[in-house]
């Protein structure tokens, strides 16, 4: 399956970091983050067109999933956490505050070892799904 000749066009899966074609990554505000870090802080940007190869997709698919899964547990535990402290403290204003702090700090944690999206979403996986999803689309209309 390795195609020699797909190497040094620039591409690299981000799921086995190997020079491979395959669906590109949509260039979200994380991405962008990352970037603009390598570009001027750490300099070893290396401007590869981030994709997910075909081999790696159904990982893929598992450790978004999972990603997803586990920013929202985060999410909601920041505004549980954030919740209480405003209910339990005395100076609301400030307690707001912290509250706003916690729930950022938290989103933040979420998005280590973060996975971005596609740029064709597809969430009903392999072969027909995909297929699946486009006649509904065209359905609607
Ligand atoms: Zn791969």
């Amino acid at each position: 399956m390795n195609n020699e000749n797909a190497k040094g066009n620039g591409k690299r899966c981000i799921i086995c970091g190997e020079a491979k074609d395959g669906l590109p990554v949509k260039e979200d505000f994380v991405i962008n983050g990352i970037r603009l870090i390598k570009r001027y802080v750490t300099r070893n940007e290396k401007g590869y067109v981030l994709v997910v190869c075909r081999e790696c997709y159904p990982k893929y698919k598992k450790a978004r999933e999972r990603m997803i899964r586990r920013q929202v547990v985060y999410l909601v535990l920041g505004f549980l956490f954030a919740g209480a402290f405003i209910v339990l403290s005395h100076d609301k204003l400030s307690a707001l505050l912290y509250g706003v702090i916690i729930v950022l700090f938290l989103y933040l944690l979420s998005l280590v070892n973060y996975v971005p999206g596609l740029v064709v979403p597809n969430r009903t996986a392999a072969g027909s799904g995909e297929q699946k999803t486009a006649a509904k689309v065209i359905g609607k209309r």
